[in-house]
């Protein structure tokens, strides 16, 4: 079958034949709907190094840790339930299975992560952007009879600011709450439409893009552009208190200087965004009680969550769909900021 393999650190995938994949026990074989194309594997293949990065992730696997399918075939020892044909979105972690951590289905923070061979289906171990791929039936979300193409990116764009935002509830649901997102790309533009779907929060929304902020506006954003008084136009719009959450899809210095600069007191900043910039801490100058952290995808519970709400229309990815012929080109544009909405591959 045809895949996009990681083949090489620091240079673009291969679109190559590899071997169609064998469901092993407890696994079932997926024919690929959609495959998403996140900006994390843009790390994965051009940052990475054997001395940077986790060994989890050394070349060679095939890409697509966002991905959704049709059931080809089921592996022996599959329990009850999964039928050939029926339509899943797949929860990309893959933890021990064990521990306490995957045991509440959070394989994210799996206890035994060092020791695992692999991060993810699409992170150390064959994932989506493929004609087929095999998963643990465990890791499989049914999406009934919603459109699975453009399901795909829920399992990452989808997920990681559900997560995000879920734990930032407690700070956005008060009367007269804002929220704001830095960066509006394939989380980010989800990432508003989740806080519109859970909250009653304003939500402010920026990028360096005017389309994406335009998309943003779309989905119920006021939006306001990057400059020197950026953040105090931002603190504008929240009658001088300051956003009660931050959700930073980039993660660069400027950018999480910018959370920090318009957050309330008592505020939530959250960090989503790997481009890896620091921020120095101090007494002074931060408002009191601010919480800093960062996150890293969510657990298979939220991607149940994340599926009801698209299928009842509450949340709809905006994609722009490949073929699989056309993946590397999809990559280049994500690398290139080219792309308006999510590239999905769908083979
Ligand atoms: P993307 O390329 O689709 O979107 C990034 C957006 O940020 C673009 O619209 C771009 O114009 C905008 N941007 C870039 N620099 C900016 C700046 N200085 N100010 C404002 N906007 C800016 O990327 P994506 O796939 O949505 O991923 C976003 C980030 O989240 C990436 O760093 C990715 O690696 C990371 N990520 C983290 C997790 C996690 O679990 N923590 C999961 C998935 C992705
Ligand atoms: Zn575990």
């Amino acid at each position: 079958m045809r895949a996009v393999v990681f083949e090489k650190y620091q240079s673009a995938p291969v679109l190559t034949e590899v071997e169609k994949p064998t469901p092993g026990p407890g696994e079932v074989l997926l024919k690929v709907a959609g495959a998403g194309a996140c900006h994390s594997d843009v790390a994965v293949f051009r940052e990475f190094d054997k001395e940077h990065g986790p060994a989890q992730l050394r070349p060679s696997f095939v890409l697509g840790h966002e991905s959704s399918g049709w059931v080809e075939e089921i592996g022996p020892g599959v329990g009850a339930g999964i039928e050939v044909g029926a339509a899943y979105l797949v929860y990309g972690p893959m933890g021990c299975g064990h521990c306490p951590a995957c045991s509440r289905g959070q394989d994210t923070y799996c206890e035994n992560a060092a020791t695992m061979p692999h991060l993810a289906a699409g992170l150390g171990r064959d994932g989506g952007m493929a004609e087929y791929v095999a998963v643990p039936a465990r890791n499989l979300v049914p999406l009934g009879d919603a459109d699975p193409v453009a399901a795909a990116p829920l399992s990452d764009a989808g997920l990681t600011p559900y997560h995000a935002i879920k734990k930032s509830l407690p700070v956005l649901q008060k009367g007269g709450a804002t929220a704001l997102v830095i960066g509006l790309g394939g989380l980010g533009q989800l990432g508003v439409q989740i806080i519109r779907a859970l909250t009653g929060a304003t939500v402010i929304a920026t990028d360096t893009k005017p389309d994406a902020m335009r998309r943003a506006e779309e989905s119920g954003a006021v939006t306001v552009p990057g400059g020197p008084d950026q953040a105090a136009a931002i603190r504008d719009i929240t009658g001088g208190r300051g956003v009660d959450a931050v959700f930073d899809f980039v993660g660069a210095a400027p950018t999480i200087a910018l959370a920090m600069a318009s957050v309330a007191l008592q505020g939530r900043v959250t960090v989503v965004g790997i481009a890896g910039g620091t921020y120095e801490w101090g007494f002074y100058g931060v408002p009191y009680e601010v919480e800093l952290t960062s996150t890293y995808w969510g657990t298979i519970e939220e991607l149940h969550e994340v599926v009801a709400l698209y299928r009842a229309g509450r949340i709809t990815p905006d994609v722009e769909v490949f073929e699989l012929d056309d993946a590397l080109e999809a990559y280049r544009r994500l690398e290139a900021g080219e792309l308006s909405g999510r590239a999905v591959v769908a083979p």
